[in-house]
């Protein structure tokens, strides 16, 4: 049997339900055609984010209440904090509320106007903080990673000669340090190779700045390495996860992600100096240094998780899951980036809706349409959310893929579940040609495909009828 098996069994539920198509046409309407603004209780299987959303084992539920809330140097710190340079093996471990806190507090100490971040692909998240510090986040992936029908081991894969021409256009003084999000989130979830990130390591060596690394995933990373590259098959998570962290010096981390709990991230740093304004910035925006926007019980669940994600049993069953629902869709005629990420497949609505132009949001009509269609919640990454102006000319740049992502919560859904996203993803396809696009009625200034509001575009139905 070739279905991934759970090594956990199920302790605590919790009822979800499936509301009526008329009420989801009205959920569609009043929410601008944007399911961020759909209330939870009118989904039904939810896709939109593999962030926060785990399921937490019952040892980090114990965890939790003997999580110790002293405002300084708790013992659930200590915990924190040994457990974290046990696998990264930095020196500095700064605690932050989520991710993106981690984010804002390195970019403002490290960033300046017209400074540059080179990364693979940038998440949405740290595009936005990078530029907020009005600084160019540059992308510089490899031409595999661009190609969504190529079947490939590891394309999350920077593009070597893109970073070296970013050194070559902007100058080193202008790139304070060099990104890798493993894995490549915003780019499919895919995997960057142990090679690629030596290579880049190495070639920031040469010049002098650091690799920071965007570890949202890394457990993950870390499995499709043992997987895929030569050479690791018989290394644990742990030992690959520390290889690759040695060639760095610090990462940003959602702890939502790979740690496996609701709420948590962390910034780490070998840097003293930087370390030491992020600390100082730290106590002005998060929290004392010991933890930093979390309570004590936060901190005591997100080192238990970080223990947790490592089993290789758990990996295996969970990038399993996504891969069967891969391979579900290729069934049922479903085109998705291939090969299947780590936390979440990838629909690609340039192939699903080739009538529907990218300045009419493909990705954000499929997206609307599996809600129509199954309750079922998943998100745009397309023109929604990466459109944006080039730096040089000002004119409107298209990302080059127009993807829906199906995020896959940690621990939280069924086989049988899974099947049933599978078969409402293949009855959008089915009402494909009679979706229109969409067109924007209201955005915010920035990160707009949070709150943005739409309509089909001219106004009237989403779905046409004859
Ligand atoms: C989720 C995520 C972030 C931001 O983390 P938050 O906890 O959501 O603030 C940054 N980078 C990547 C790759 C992510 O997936």
């Amino acid at each position: 049997m070739d279905l991934p098996f759970e090594p956990y069994r199920v302790k605590v539920v919790e009822r979800i339900q499936r509301v009526s198509r008329e009420e989801r046409v009205r959920f569609l309407q009043e929410s601008g055609y944007n399911v961020f603004k759909i209330p939870s209780e009118a989904i039904y299987i939810d896709l939109l984010t593999d962030s926060g959303t785990s399921a937490m084992s019952d040892l980090q539920w114990a965890a939790m209440m003997s999580g110790d809330e002293a405002y300084a140097c708790s013992k659930s710190f200590a915990d924190f904090e040994s457990t974290i340079k046990d696998i990264f093996g930095y020196k500095h471990v700064i605690p932050t509320h989520q991710g993106r806190a981690a984010e804002g507090l390195l970019f403002a100490v490290t960033l300046k106007p017209g400074f540059v971040v080179p990364n693979n692909i940038h998440f949405d998240t740290t595009r936005a903080n990078v530029e907020y510090q009005q600084a160019i986040a540059l992308d510089c992936i490899g031409e595999e990673g661009l190609d969504p029908t190529l079947e490939a081991p590891f394309k999350g894969d920077m593009s070597l000669d893109k970073l070296a021409a970013a050194f070559e256009k902007y100058g080193v003084d202008r790139i304070p340090f060099v990104m890798l999000t493993i894995t490549n989130n915003s780019g499919g979830g895919q995997p960057v190779s142990m090679a690629n990130a030596r290579a880049v390591s190495e070639f920031c060596n040469e010049k002098g700045v650091p690799l920071i690394f965007d570890a949202c995933r890394f457990a993950e990373n870390a499995w499709f390495i043992q997987q895929r590259e030569e050479g690791y098959a018989d290394c644990s998570i742990q030992e690959i996860s520390r290889e690759m962290f040695a060639l760095g010096a610090g990462c940003t981390m959602s702890a939502k992600k790979d740690a496996l709990v609701n709420i948590g991230g962390f910034l780490c740093l070998n840097d003293e100096k930087w370390a030491q304004e992020a600390t100082n910035l730290l106590l002005l925006r998060e929290g004392f240094p010991t933890y930093g926007g979390l309570a004590g019980r936060d901190l005591a669940a997100v080192a238990q998780g970080l223990r947790e994600v490592l089993d290789v049993d758990y990996l295996t069953y969970r990038i399993g899951q996504v891969a069967r629902l891969g391979q579900r869709l290729d069934e049922l005629g479903v085109p998705y980036l291939r090969p299947a990420g780590g936390h979440a497949i990838y629909v690609d609505a340039r192939t699903a809706l080739p009538h529907i132009p990218q300045s009419e949001f493909p990705a954000q009509v499929f997206t609307a349409a599996l809600y129509l269609e199954g309750a079922v919640r998943g998100v745009e990454i397309g023109s929604l959310m990466f459109e944006h102006e080039d730096p040089d000319t000002g004119e409107k740049v298209h990302p080059a893929m127009e993807l829906v992502r199906l995020a896959i919560p940690r621990r939280v859904y069924s086989h049988t579940q899974l099947e049933y996203v599978a078969q409402v993803c293949a009855r959008v396809m089915e009402i494909g040609e009679s979706l229109r696009g969409l067109e924007i009625v209201w955005e915010p200034p920035a990160l707009r495909h949070f709150t943005a509001s739409l309509r089909p575009a001219g106004g009237g139905k989403m779905v046409q009828t004859n």
